[in-house]
């Protein structure tokens, strides 16, 4: 398998970093001579698409299946979160700025897991490592990551790093400001109102297995939740519908405004008391809660949340 080319792969649910920073090390590995391409699992995220259009470059294809191939991995290492068929792969590389997940490769593999706000953080320090230029395209496309993964040096993800990565990606993009650009694609990924209750409820969901818990926990990034917030009893009705039919044991949506910084939850199943008390909730109905100063499903819930049901 050594020669043939490198599926270069975000996770199920693709959000910005896991689609631009894919882009960005196909291009790495590219410039080092290894043949690759970048791929997403599933439908372009909003967000992706405007930067993606922005910088003039296509949106990767989709793959859900990747056996017998050489995979690199992007901004995860749950097995839940690769394509069904990730064990009969052969694991090259893991690019990753979260917990470290389940996932084991056959052999040695070049694996950078850092505690910072972004994958694009982690892959811009490999660029200097290498000593490769970052084309100004696809430093604009990491900027773009980084601005949402950290909902603009917002998130309590955020570190040093991220801020002086950003800085730096801006320059080689020729983005003047953050500021505005931030403003600019996160009003893209805040038009909800064309996006059906059933597919707004998965947004950006990830699923995590907490002990004998099978969670699947969506979050819904915008600027005013208000127009969001109007359609919680659509939501919730669409959410239980989901939980009816899926195998999981809670589903989570929280709805979260990045502009205040707070999130309401709309949870259902049988442990949505203990959920809320493990997150501190506030206002506890039967199918919601609100959690205040909360915006990171990284920092701020999925810790509290093992350390219950893990
Ligand atoms: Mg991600
Ligand atoms: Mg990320
Ligand atoms: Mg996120």
């Amino acid at each position: 398998m050594t020669d043939r080319p490198i599926t270069v792969i975000g996770h199920k649910v693709p959000d910005c970093d896991s689609t631009c920073t894919a882009i960005a090390i196909a291009h790495l590995l590219n410039e080092r001579g290894q043949k690759a391409s970048a791929y997403i699992q599933g439908e372009p995220n909003p967000e992706a698409v405007f930067l993606l259009k922005q910088a003039n470059i296509p949106m990767p294809d989709t793959k859900l299946h990747v056996a017998g191939e050489n995979v690199f991995i992007v901004d995860y290492s749950d097995l839940a979160l690769a394509p069904e068929d990730i064990k009969q792969a052969n694991i090259v590389g893991i690019i990753d700025h979260h917990k470290l997940g389940d996932m084991t490769s056959n052999q040695p593999l070049e694996c950078w897991i850092w505690p910072v706000g972004c994958s694009a953080t982690i892959v811009a320090a490999i660029y200097g490592f290498e000593n490769i230029v970052i084309p100004s395209n696809i430093a604009y496309l990491m900027l773009g990551a980084i601005i949402s993964d950290t909902v603009n040096f917002k998130s309590p993800t955020t570190t040093d790093q991220d801020i002086k990565t950003a800085q730096m990606l801006a320059d080689i993009a020729g983005v003047a400001s953050i500021e505005a650009l931030a403003l600019e694609q996160f009003t893209a990924k805040s038009d909800v109102r064309h996006v059906p209750d059933e597919k707004l409820i998965l947004r950006d969901q990830k699923v995590f297995d907490m002990g004998d818990t099978a969670f699947s926990i969506a979050q819904i990034e915008v600027i005013n939740a208000d127009a969001v917030l109007e359609r919680k009893e659509a939501l919730q009705a669409a959410l239980e519908t989901f939980y009816k039919t899926q195998n999981f044991d809670q589903v989570l949506v929280m709805i979260s405004d990045i502009n205040s910084m707070n999130s309401t939850v709309i949870c259902i199943g049988e442990l949505t008391n203990d959920v809320c008390n493990a997150l501190n909730g506030q206002k506890l109905t039967e199918n919601s809660f609100f959690l205040e100063g909360v915006v990171s499903r990284k920092k701020q819930v999925i810790p509290y949340l093992q350390k219950k049901f893990g």
